[in-house]
């Protein structure tokens, strides 16, 4: 695991407390979730929700889970077999991946990638192979993850809406991503901790197509939905062997956590329309003010679908070294971003791309762009 280090998002985080900079870097909101939920989490701990909890999850979120599935995609879940609750959306994609690859095992995975899914292959002992999104859409090419697959593939690991760079992914993406699943017999693993982060176009979840259901697990957490990242409660949606088989791992990994916010959770994911609506609402504003005044700095901006992260490329500026950008950035504008870089294995493809958060109130977003344009 050597090669693994730091993530970059503590070492963004520390830069940014260090050089009292605004954190556009790793993606927490600077506000809190629904007063609502927070209350509904001291109740339960007042009430002596503080033990151990079933090693699934409390039958109230899970249940929630299950209804939520229901309710915005029209898949029907078995509470009782078919969900499991994690320690947010990072323990279900170890968990998951540990479970179903053996060492050899190839898992075909897109860059640029969420760090922990590198690491998480690497853990399992399987070997990564990836297939590039290319700005300015962020398309695949159709030969390219065909070409990806071969006999040792055991899975895809699929993220939608996506971070770094804010895709949505289409309905004629998802079904030739399908397509092959089931042509070659393979699992998917499918991580839409953003469902609800979706600016334009629509989030399809991959298990809704024909064939997916039986060979996809589905990812999600509280932590982006509800705005409670620090809770660090997640959950796994799929078919009933596959999730027996991520519970096995995560009772090693975790055993349970999270007792009195679960029974939180299960409220928020219990709230009406209103209040997904009004958080897709308030981040698409938040994502054009960033957005606009990015591009008054200068920069090339890849508007996001979706997600609360916008990538730029740098080169507009002059210079093409996102992670030098990076480092000095703090200094000269007083403002903390992401080199894409790190989300690459071919570095190339994502030397001059930065990050920048925008899940942060509307006066900080001001003052960054105002400090960006410093540059
Ligand atoms: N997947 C993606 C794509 C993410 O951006 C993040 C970061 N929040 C996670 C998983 C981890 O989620 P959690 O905090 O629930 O572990
Ligand atoms: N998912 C968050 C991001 O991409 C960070 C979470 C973390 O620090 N691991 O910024």
């Amino acid at each position: 695991m050597r090669e693994f280090g730091e993530t970059i998002f503590a070492e963004m985080s520390a830069l940014a407390v260090r050089t009292g900079a605004v954190n556009l870097g790793q993606g927490f909101p600077d506000t809190d979730g629904p007063s609502l939920i927070a209350d509904a989490a001291i109740e339960a701990i007042r009430a002596g929700h503080n033990q151990y909890p079933p090693g699934i999850g409390i039958p109230m979120l899970r249940q929630a889970i299950a209804e939520h599935q229901r309710h915005f995609y029209g898949i029907e879940l078995d509470p009782a077999i078919e969900v499991l609750v994690t320690a947010g959306a990072t323990e279900a994609i170890a968990a998951s991946l540990l479970a179903l690859c053996e060492p050899g095992d190839e898992v075909v995975m897109f860059e640029p990638y969420y760090d922990s899914y590198a690491a998480c292959v690497a853990l399992a002992g399987a070997r990564r192979r990836v297939v590039t999104l290319r700005p300015p859409r962020y398309g695949f090419d159709p030969a390219e993850l065909d070409a990806a697959i071969t006999p040792a593939t055991r899975l895809i690991l699929l993220n939608t809406p996506h971070n770094p760079t804010g895709k949505v992914f289409s309905a004629d993406e998802l079904a030739h991503i399908a397509r092959l699943a089931v042509e070659h017999d393979l699992l998917v693993v499918t991580d839409e901790v953003y469902e609800h982060l979706v600016f334009e176009g629509e989030h399809i979840p991959i298990a809704t197509l024909p064939g997916m259901a039986e060979r996809t697990l589905t990812i999600s957490s509280a932590g982006k939905t509800f705005s409670f990242t620090g809770w660090k409660i997640g959950w796994i949606t799929g078919p009933a062997e596959l999730v027996a088989a991520v519970r096995t791992i995560k009772q090693f990994l975790t055993y349970v956590n999270g007792a009195p916010f679960q029974p939180a959770v299960a409220v928020g994911l219990g709230l009406g329309d209103d209040y997904f609506d009004a958080f897709t609402a308030d981040m698409r504003a938040k994502r054009d003010l960033l957005c606009a005044g990015l591009a008054a700095a200068g920069f090339e901006v890849f508007v996001p679908q979706g997600t609360y992260f916008a990538t730029v490329d740098i080169r507009p500026l002059g210079t093409d070294d996102g992670r030098a950008f990076c480092l000095a950035l703090p200094e000269r504008c007083g403002v903390v971003a992401v080199p894409n870089v790190v989300f690459y294995d071919n570095v190339d493809e994502g030397w001059h791309l930065v990050r920048f958060a925008f899940c942060k109130r509307t006066e900080v977003l001001e003052e960054a762009v105002t400090r960006l344009a410093r540059w």
